[in-house]
């Protein structure tokens, strides 16, 4: 007789964590619906100012999605045609989508094999390679802090200073995160999230936010996210875009952020289980020194690509969530095929064969934790 098949082990639980936040997301969304005021409403700048202090930027932009927020950050410098902008080649398309919308070109660079972050020693290469070709200027590098852990800053920073670059940190992933007791929020000249739902702090629907240290950023920003307005309504200083974030998101996020540490706590519990349980078994993440990850992904990896799509079947046998983050490296992706210059990227291009994401949501049990590695384990060591 076959037992009982146990509960499936979702990838992510909003329904889970919206219980667990009880009443007090309620009332946050009733005071909206009594005021009214859905765009720009008291919520916004309740929650900019509480996310600043959160991570210790002088100024939060909140926007309609970490999309916009990466959009309007580059749109502030100027960035367009003939620009190259250097990011790395293993993350989402939404990174090198946006200064290609601008006109400018996305320069891929290489990653860690370990961390996956950018490679510095990759970056100087591709920065030094656009210098010698001498087609494009090289303008800016967008750091991304992939999964949850951060880029390396200090490296990206002082590469950037040498070459003159403006710094755009793509911390979608990994709002929440901090290296050396700091949060990201102000690492790079500008900060840009997202609130998408699955990342660590994640709205009921689209939303981002940027962060800077600069007045004068913050106040494009503003400007920007409503058309390009200047101080009166109606004056339209430059061509801007609407990227506002709604009033509800906001409701949302703020009910949220009460939660927030603690959910960041509760993910790195888990990553400490699969570390424990999978050592050995598969790689495990390799922490970037003196971090704390707000693991918005829990990503391994198998020797093969064929082992990698065993383990996978066998968690979906086993109805647990799973993912694979990111099949392709986006130069390998079709639409990037035309503006990527033909240089090899071998880690980026090999870990989408052999990469699977395992839950890590804030309302995994251990004893789901537990289960997950175990069927993990027993798919790769038989
Ligand atoms: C999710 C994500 C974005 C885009 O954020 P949206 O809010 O979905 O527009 C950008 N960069 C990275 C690395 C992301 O993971």
């Amino acid at each position: 007789m076959d037992a009982a098949p146990l509960p499936p082990i979702p990838f992510l639980d909003l329904k889970a964590q919206q219980a667990r936040l009880g009443p007090g997301l309620r009332a946050r969304l009733d005071a909206v619906l009594a005021h009214g005021q859905y765009i720009l409403g008291p919520e916004v700048a309740e929650l900019e100012a509480k996310l600043a202090t959160f991570c210790g930027a002088k100024h939060c932009v909140s926007v309609s999605s970490g999309t916009d927020a990466l959009q309007i950050a580059l749109m502030a410098e100027g960035v367009g045609r003939g620009d190259a902008v250097f990011l790395p080649a293993f993350t989402y398309t939404a990174t090198a989508e946006v200064p290609l919308l601008l006109g400018a070109t996305p320069v891929f660079v290489d990653v860690d094999p370990g961390s996956f972050q950018i490679d510095l020693v990759s970056l100087r290469a591709r920065i030094a390679q656009v210098k010698q070709a001498g087609k494009l200027t090289p303008r800016a590098v967008i750091g991304v802090d992939l999964f949850g852990q951060p880029a390396d800053w200090a490296g990206l920073r002082a590469i950037a200073a040498e070459h003159g670059l403006f710094t755009l940190d793509d911390c979608a992933q990994s709002f929440g995160a901090a290296q050396d007791g700091e949060r990201l929020g102000k690492a790079a000249d500008a900060t840009a999230t997202s609130f998408f739902p699955s990342k660590p702090l994640g709205a009921y629907g689209d939303g981002g936010a940027l962060f800077t240290q600069s007045d004068e950023r913050a106040a494009l920003y503003r400007s920007l996210r409503t058309h390009g307005e200047g101080a009166q309504r109606y004056e339209v200083l430059r061509i801007g875009m609407n990227g506002r974030l709604d009033t509800m998101q906001a409701a949302v996020l703020l009910a949220k952020l009460d939660v927030f540490e603690g959910e960041i706590a509760r993910r790195e519990a888990i990553a400490r289980i699969y570390d424990a349980e999978l050592a050995g078994v598969v790689e495990t993440p390799a922490r970037v020194p003196g971090a704390q990850s707000a693991w918005a992904v829990y990503s391994v990896l198998l020797p093969s690509a064929a082992r990698r799509d065993a383990a996978r079947a066998a968690l979906q046998a086993a109805n647990i969530g799973n993912a694979v983050y990111y099949p392709r490296a986006l130069h390998q992706q079709p639409a990037y095929a035309a503006c990527h210059d033909g240089t090899a990227l071998p880690v980026a291009e090999s870990l989408g064969a052999r990469i699977l994401a395992l839950p890590i949501h804030p309302d995994l049990s251990d004893e789901q934790a537990l289960r997950v590695a175990a069927t993990l384990r027993v798919a790769v060591t038989g």
